[in-house]
């Protein structure tokens, strides 16, 4: 197989490997290695995508923020798949839509900073950007980049995909699951209870399928798609293939991927690596992104106008977004750009607790969510889905909402390795609120 050759461009947020030897053994490493996703599934979520687009499904994306070695667990994946079925069948039910379900999940550990360099008590040392990179631990050992943590990821993913794979093909996802993905909180909340009651609704309606001799395909399994930031181009690059069905290139790393907020200038190695690829693909577009800025975005990623090859992820903030929103939207609409809006709420919403914990509120969250489908519906154009940091435990990082996280409880199970998620609880409320939002939009 011939290698893929890149231009030398810039390239934002990589890390100092400090071993170009190790480096160059991880390349080839990787080089040789099995694709974790197939060019044709990531066709397949081009097409849903594009209909997404055009308001005839909604995409919700959901998972980690920062993806960690010792958190890929069966128990964590599940919980976290299950979260993330769970909001899809209440937004499924609630709007009548069919749902895109997408993880940030099997690669999702690299991260950007802000900062290169992280003070505690006095002490700086080299941020931590993600397990992909190196350790969480505070230490100047541990905070050393390491090239061959990059196969680690591809191993630690292929596993992941595989028991994700297992669990939505496998039964586990079938609809006559839906209590049982239920069954561990039902009692405890009001979404809990929520989802129970929906879910005896759907029990109903599968028993009169099923007693009249409809049996699909479509209650036993569903489509998860797997993605996370194409962050670490010297991951990215030697997973990239050329499909022998269409001689184009794909990241085989992931379904879709996405550049993230700081790492989208134009001319630069990450937007040159998106617009190559023939994944779909997904860009942040955060507050001070400029109309213009946008167009030349899409120009030079779709440029062939393909619906569903791109997702424009706004992550504006509650207080920005009916401001800034509104003036991105409108310079799209005046082209013939068939662009798929997706809201993250959680971007633009994070504050520092008093703590010096990293948290987000999830009336701010919510508001976003509330704002993104305001400005949609004034302008005639189609709110197609959500993107979510989330986990499928308890924890208690983001303040608010139904379960009331306080300020004072952010210590008791404040497990991110980076940003701050919203718990189960948090996540099912989400996705009720919004399937109303979706509901109303549509009557
Ligand atoms: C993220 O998605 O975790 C992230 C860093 O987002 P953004 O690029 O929008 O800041
Ligand atoms: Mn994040």
């Amino acid at each position: 197989m011939s290698e893929i050759t890149w231009p030398h461009l810039a390239a934002a947020q990589q890390p100092e490997w400090p071993d170009a030897v190790a480096l160059q053994q991880v390349h080839e490493t990787l080089l040789a290695l099995p694709p974790l996703v197939f060019a044709g599934e990531c066709d397949e979520l081009t097409i849903k995508l594009g209909e997404a687009a055009l308001g005839n499904a909604f995409v919700l994306m959901g998972g980690d923020c920062a993806e960690t070695f010792a958190a890929n667990t069966a128990d964590s994946i599940r919980a976290r798949l299950k979260t993330v079925l769970q909001m899809a069948i209440v937004l499924t039910y609630g709007a009548s839509l069919p749902v895109v379900k997408i993880g940030r999940i099997a690669g999702q550990y690299g991260k950007p900073r802000s900062s290169g360099m992280e003070t505690i008590d006095g002490v700086s040392l080299p941020s931590y950007r993600g397990d992909a990179v190196n350790g969480l631990a505070f230490t100047p050992e541990s905070r050393i980049p390491d090239p061959k943590r990059l196969v680690d990821v591809y191993h630690a993913s292929a596993a992941a995909l595989n028991l994700v794979r297992a669990f939505t093909q496998g039964g586990y996802a079938d609809l006559r699951q839906v209590h049982a993905w239920n069954q561990d909180f039902v009692s405890e909340s009001t979404p809990g209870k929520r989802y129970e009651e929906m879910a005896g609704e759907i029990d109903r309606a599968l028993s009169f399928m099923t007693a009249i001799g409809a049996d699909p395909e479509e209650f036993r399994r569903v489509d998860f798609y797997a993605s996370h930031e194409a962050l670490l181009l010297d991951y990215e690059k030697p997973l990239t293939r050329i499909d022998s069905r269409t001689g184009n290139p794909y990241d085989v790393s992931g379904h879709f991927v996405w550049i993230g907020e700081r790492t989208r200038e134009l001319d630069g190695a990450h937007i040159d690596f998106a617009a190559k690829i023939s994944n779909p693909i997904g860009v942040k577009v955060g507050p001070k992104t400029t109309p213009a800025d946008v167009l030349a975005l899409l120009e030079r990623l779709n440029p062939n106008r393909i619906p569903g090859r791109l997702m424009l992820i706004t992550r504006m903030g509650a207080g920005n977004i009916r401001d800034v929103l509104p003036g991105i939207i409108e310079t799209v609409k005046n082209t013939d750009h068939p662009v798929l809006w997706v809201c993250d709420p959680m971007h633009g919403n994070t504050r520092e607790a008093a703590s010096g914990h990293k948290t987000r509120l999830f009336e701010d969250v919510l508001d976003e969510v509330r704002g993104f489908f305001e400005v949609h519906a004034q302008m005639g154009t189609h709110p197609g889905g959500i993107h979510i940091e989330l986990t499928g435990d308890d924890v208690t990082e983001c303040l608010g909402g139904i379960s009331g996280v306080s300020e004072d409880d952010l210590p008791f199970r404040y497990e991110t390795a980076c940003d701050p998620r919203l718990n189960r609880i948090q996540s099912l409320d989400l996705a009720f609120q919004v399937a109303e939002m979706l509901g109303t939009r549509r009557t």
